[in-house]
């Protein structure tokens, strides 16, 4: 059996690894010249953890993974507003849950996949067709390639869905938001090793985040119509301008970062992630967003768990595709729910509604408050 796999991320790179160990023989076209990496701290558990461990890269993960002993809430002038310790972010993560970055994830499984899967760089798809027999996909550097399964984990913009689903807009539930992620080149003096300071105020979120190895990230989250109609990074110096702390030093990397991940925040809703031999994988099936805080373990989870089905279906992907969705799908949809309540409490306009939504993160460190925090946010094992 043969797949071709459109997207070396952590959802590409899970199902090749996957697929290989399963006897598949695997393809994989990634658009970028090399290998992405980059990223920002992500809480990776659930399916995710059990996927990883059942491919046997768990201990690689966690290995890498990053401790934050402090969650510092600070005002927009830097002043400490309060603290969330280790132990209440722990509890909060859920049981088996750690956090590493997503660059990290992928470097990872791009190790564990080494030279069994063939990867072509620099390289999509431009038509695919398909029948009873096999699909073909035609790729940008001129060659058609057949195969049992194609399988689109080309992210959030998927070319994939728009060639075979139809276009982004049919999909796409906009969530008014805009993200903007990027590693600084080094730690500022005002971010203790292992820390987080996170400001939040007139509809923008800051966090700047040490994630082990002297390495910082920066993240902004921010209201759409805060920026420009026309987005681009740039509006960052606009929209943050007028923040303390460690926002200017931030906003300083910018111009030096290696890559900068800036998108608008959206969720994908398809109703069904196959059609015939062609099946969508990770944010570009149903992308949850990061208000739900699961992407990665969805993607690795999900790939997981659509090889154990082909192997349960040798020869008939139809089957085993069908079997796949109906285990995946209702959890993918919960954590899109969870989306998009987080959504609404995510980055308050005005005071008020920020002091009422971060009242129980404030008084977490109360046994009872914490269970119910941990209840809100659906995160424990
Ligand atoms: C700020 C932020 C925080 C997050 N926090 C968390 C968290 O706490 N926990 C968690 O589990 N998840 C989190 N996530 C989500 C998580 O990062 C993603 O859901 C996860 O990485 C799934 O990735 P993917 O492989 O499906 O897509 P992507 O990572 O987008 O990868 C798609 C790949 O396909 C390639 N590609 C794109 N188009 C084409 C094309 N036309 N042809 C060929 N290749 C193409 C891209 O270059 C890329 O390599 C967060 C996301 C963000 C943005």
């Amino acid at each position: 059996m043969r797949a071709i796999i459109i997207g070396a991320g952590i959802a590409g790179l899970a199902a090749a690894l996957r697929l290989e160990r399963a006897g598949w023989d695997v393809l994989v076209a990634e658009r970028a010249p090399e290998r992405r990496g980059g990223g920002y701290g992500v809480t990776f558990g659930g399916i995710g953890h059990d996927g990883a461990e059942r491919m046997g890269i768990l201990p690689a993960l966690r290995r890498r993974a990053f401790v934050t002993r402090e969650l510092i809430y600070r005002r927009p002038d830097g002043e400490p507003r309060f603290t969330l310790s280790g132990q209440v972010i722990t509890a909060t993560m859920g049981a088996g849950s750690f956090n590493i970055l997503r660059g990290d994830i992928e470097a990872v499984l791009y190790e564990a996949v080494g030279e069994s899967a063939a990867i072509r760089f620099g390289t999509t798809l431009t038509a695919v067709d398909q029948d009873d027999e096999a699909v073909r996909v035609t790729l940008s550097d001129g060659t058609v390639e057949h195969a049992d399964l194609l399988i689109g984990a080309d992210g959030l913009h998927s070319a994939t869905r728009a060639l075979v689903f139809g276009p982004e807009e049919d999909y796409r539930l906009d969530m008014g938001h805009r993200v903007a992620v990027y590693m600084l080149g080094e730690r500022p003096a005002g971010l203790p090793e292992g820390t987080t300071g996170t400001i939040s105020a007139g509809g923008r979120t800051f966090a700047m985040m040490s994630v082990g190895d002297g390495r910082t990230a920066a993240f902004f989250g921010y209201r759409s119509d805060l920026g420009r109609p026309r987005r681009s990074p740039e509006e960052l110096h606009e929209v943050y301008g007028d923040m303390g702390w460690l926002v200017p030093r931030a906003l300083e990397g910018l111009r030096s970062a290696d890559s900068v991940y800036f998108d608008t925040i959206s969720q994908m809703v398809v109703d069904r992630w196959s059609h015939g031999r062609v099946v969508l994988l990770g944010d570009a099936a149903w992308c949850v967003t990061l208000f739900a805080g699961y992407g990665s373990s969805l993607a690795v989870g999900g790939a997981d768990l659509l090889g154990a089905a082909l192997e349960r279906h040798p020869g008939d992907v139809a089957a085993a595709l069908a079997e796949w969705e109906a285990r995946l799908r209702p959890e993918a949809e919960k954590k899109q729910r969870l989306g998009r309540r987080v959504k609404g409490v995510y980055a308050p306009r005005n005071r008020v509604a920020l002091e009422l939504t971060q009242l129980p993160l404030r008084l977490s460190s109360w046994g009872p408050v914490r269970r119910m925090v941990e209840r809100g946010f659906q995160l424990r094992g």
